[in-house]
């Protein structure tokens, strides 16, 4: 069973949907560098302000700042059966970083086209609580606006809105998308298309970690 896994593909690919499924089954750790930075933005700390702006404008927040945040993450996790790498790496420099930490056994790619990107991230909504993620006609909360999981009232995302929306595609292709090569060189890249039921991705995600 792989343990160290890396999800990779563009925003509102379903890395987070898939990732919290991971985590209910497999008692894996999921870390998502999107969720720490808006907590800090949340919380006003130093990291979150200098990460608001860059969020805001859909570019990625700065390698060495990011390379911290997750390395200090990992130290503070002890052993733990399993960890998914949500939306991180996300240039090759995080990539080599992490392989510097640690031995990662899976990339998994989800491969879905932009304009399916555009109207799932557009029609996203988040729990500021507990972060799970709803889409208002494919995936909606069981009572309007609340999370089913712990009652928050959900909101959406600013970089949901569709001009950031465009600008994170464009930062994923120019930035993160070299990150395919740079997993498929390596032999642990598997690809999965991230498009139709939840549940069947989901049964191919657990093919590719067996
Ligand atoms: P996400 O929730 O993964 O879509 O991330 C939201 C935003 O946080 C991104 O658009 C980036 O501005 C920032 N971010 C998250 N993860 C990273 C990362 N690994 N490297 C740089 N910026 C990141």
């Amino acid at each position: 069973m792989k343990s160290m896994i890396v999800l990779l593909g563009p925003p509102g690919a379903g890395k987070g949907t898939q990732g919290e499924k991971l985590e209910t089954e497999l008692g894996y750790v999921r870390l998502s560098t999107g969720d720490m930075l808006r907590e800090a933005v949340r919380n006003g700390t130093e990291l979150g302000k200098i990460a608001k702006g860059y969020m805001d404008s859909g570019a990625l927040v700065p390698n060495d700042l990011i390379i911290n945040l997750m390395k200090e993450k990992i130290e503070s996790l002890g052993k733990v059966p399993g960890i998914i790498f949500d939306g991180f790496p996300r240039t090759v420099e995080q990539a080599e970083a992490l392989d510097k930490e640690l031995d990662i056994d899976l990339a998994l790619n989800f491969d879905v086209e932009d304009e399916v990107l555009v109207s799932r991230l557009t029609q996203r909504r988040s729990c500021p609580d507990c972060n799970a993620v709803y889409h208002l006609s494919n995936k909606p909360p069981a009572k309007e606006g609340i999370c089913d999981k712990c009652g928050a009232a959900l909101y959406q995302r600013d970089d949901d809105k569709e001009e950031t929306v465009r600008n994170r595609l464009k930062t994923y292709r120019e930035k993160t998308f070299p990150l395919v090569s740079y997993y498929e060189k390596t032999g642990k890249l598997v690809t999965i298309p991230g498009t139709g039921e939840i549940d069947a991705i989901f049964a191919q995600v657990k093919k590719a970690i067996q």
